[in-house]
This record gives structure tokens, C-alpha cells and sequence, in this order.
């Protein structure tokens, strides 16, 4: 009785979600609730550790997708600020993240303040790469934190895996529920919808997307997140049929000077 009222309790309160931009083009993505945060691929540390002071939050976890320094650079210092935070990363990367102390790979869940993660390999951009998804629940919407992987109208180089890694992890991020939340960690949508409209200029829905973003970045205002509905209608890496659309693709895009 007394763990059922407890629970009730606990889940009074929403989770609730923001982006802290850094870096030229980053985003540390913050979820929060009760006074216990976690962060996802916290670039540096000081905006995100100023963040989470002013909002009276303790850090209990990193969620890291992989190893690259704009996803990392901060973790060592917000453990100095935090030392119980838990850092969960891809235990096959532990070399490249050492600081990790909940290795996990693909099908483990672990419980984060209040909600159920599901962890999934997507290699590509690296080979190591993960992406952690909420599945929605008691009410609470669905959320992916997919780092570099699908990015909104794009995906990442291709730095350590094939085009077949990609499209399959492209492939497995968009079959999630449709009104799954897409959190990237990174601004790229206006560059990755222009080249998109130049690769498909007969596209209506690629256009329709182009001009909302275009009016959002001139507001000043982030693209993100993104839903899985819009990502199966206006990415064209994600549609691509392929993986040998997808390396054409992605060498298009590589090469695009717009
Ligand atoms: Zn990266
Ligand atoms: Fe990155």
C-alpha cells in the first residue's frame, strides 16, 4: 500500500525535457524530474553544470551514445561536480569511455527517473554508436536520444561504419512509434533540408519542411526534437531504399556546397 501511494506520488510529476545548446552546433539534451536530473552527451560541462544549479537539480546519470569529444568533453568534469552520477555508455566502447560505469549493449533496459530506457545498437557513424528510446508510458510521450545517427533530415558520416550499418540503424530508428520524439545533438536540420530540396526539388513535403525550419532557425529557435513521423516522410536517408541509395546519398550530401 505504502509502495503504491509512493509510486502515485512519483509519478505526479512530469518528466520534463529541454535542450542546452553548445559548442558551435551542439545540443546536451536535459530530462528531469523531482529534483533528479540526467543529462545526454554533455559536450562540456560549465553551461550544463550552470544549467542544472539554477534549477536546484542533482545529476544521477550521463547517457552517452558514443565516444566523440562534442558527446563526452564534459563528463569527466560534471562527475568532479556529481560524483554518484551514474555514466551509461556502450560497454563494447569502454576503451574510448572509460569513465563509464553502466556498460550496456543492445536490448538492455535500465530504469531512468521514472521511466523504462531500451538500449540500441546503431552503428554507422561509429561503430559503436547507441541510441537510448522511452518507450511512451502512464501517459508520458515516447523519446529517442539517437546522438549522431539520425540527425533531422540527415544521418552522420559514415566515420567507422559501412553504409549497409547505417541504413539498417536508420531503418530500426524509424520504425519506433510514430510520435516518438527525435533528440539529436546537433543543429544540422536547415543544411540537411536545403541539400534534401536540392536532391528532391519536386518534394512537397521536404519543401513544407524546409520553410518551417527556415522561419524556426530565423526566430533563432532550435529545430529539435523532431518526431519519427516527419523523419519517415522528409529524410531522405531514412526513406532511401537501400544501402547503395543511402552511400549515394550520403556522398551527395558530403559534397554539398549550398
Ligand atoms: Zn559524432
Ligand atoms: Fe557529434
Amino acid at each position: 500500500m505504502q509502495a503504491n501511494l509512493k509510486s502515485a506520488a512519483k509519478s505526479a510529476a512530469p518528466l520534463e525535457l529541454a535542450l542546452i545548446p553548445v559548442l558551435q552546433d551542439n545540443y546536451v539534451m536535459v530530462l528531469w524530474r523531482d529534483g533528479q536530473a540526467a543529462v545526454v552527451d554533455p559536450a562540456v560541462a560549465e553551461p550544463v553544470i550552470d544549467w542544472l544549479e539554477q534549477r536546484h537539480l542533482n545529476l544521477v546519470a550521463v547517457l552517452q551514445t558514443h565516444h566523440h569529444s562534442d558527446h563526452i568533453g564534459g563528463t569527466p568534469a560534471l562527475l568532479r561536480r556529481w560524483p554518484a552520477a551514474e555514466v551509461v555508455a556502450s560497454r563494447a566502447d569502454h576503451d574510448r569511455i572509460p569513465f563509464q560505469t553502466s556498460g550496456v549493449a543492445e536490448g538492455d533496459h535500465f530504469n531512468l527517473l521514472g521511466r523504462s530506457v531500451e538500449v540500441l545498437e546503431v552503428p554507422g557513424h561509429t561503430r559503436c554508436h547507441i541510441a537510448f528510446h522511452l518507450p511512451a508510458e502512464r501517459g508520458e510521450g515516447a523519446e529517442l536520444f539517437c546522438g549522431d545517427t539520425l540527425f533531422a533530415g540527415g544521418c552522420g558520416r559514415l566515420f567507422e561504419g559501412t553504409a549497409e550499418q547505417m541504413h539498417q540503424s536508420l531503418r530500426r530508428l524509424t520504425a519506433l512509434a510514430p510520435a516518438t520524439r527525435v533528440w539529436c545533438a546537433h543543429e544540422y536540420t536547415e543544411s540537411n533540408l536545403r541539400w534534401a530540396a536540392s536532391e528532391a526539388p519536386q518534394d512537397p513535403a521536404i519543401a513544407d519542411r524546409l520553410a518551417d525550419v527556415r522561419r524556426q532557425r530565423a526566430l533563432g529557435e532550435p529545430t529539435i526534437p523532431s518526431t519519427v513521423a516527419l523523419e519517415r516522410t522528409t529524410n531522405l536517408f531514412a526513406r532511401s531504399a537501400d544501402a547503395a541509395e543511402l552511400a549515394r546519398l550520403r556522398e551527395s550530401k558530403n559534397t554539398y556546397r549550398g
